[in-house]
């Protein structure tokens, strides 16, 4: 939908959420090695920084929501603005 993909906000929002993915995605591959090598502070350094990410990420969910809602509801959820009441 051109809309949002032209939309600076949503492109900064899946930008970020898109690094926080990756992001989450290394730090379990390293979190893996760590545990298969018994590097015990390391897992909890690695476990500690992927619940800092989830974190992240489910904030980041929640801002794309929030933002969608406010900037694109009239033309792309009506039915999710009308329940707010967003106009
Ligand atoms: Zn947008």
């Amino acid at each position: 939908m051109n809309f949002v993909a032209e939309c600076k906000e949503c492109q900064r929002l899946a930008a970020e959420y898109e690094a926080a993915t990756m992001e989450w995605f290394r730090a379990q591959g390293q979190l893996r090695v760590a545990q298969f090598s018994h590097e015990q502070e390391s897992s909890d350094r690695l476990r500690d920084e992927l619940s800092a990410i989830s974190g992240r990420r489910d904030q980041l969910r929640e801002a794309t929501g929030k933002h969608e809602l406010e900037r694109h509801a009239e033309v792309a959820i009506p039915e999710a603005a009308a329940a707010s009441g967003v106009r």
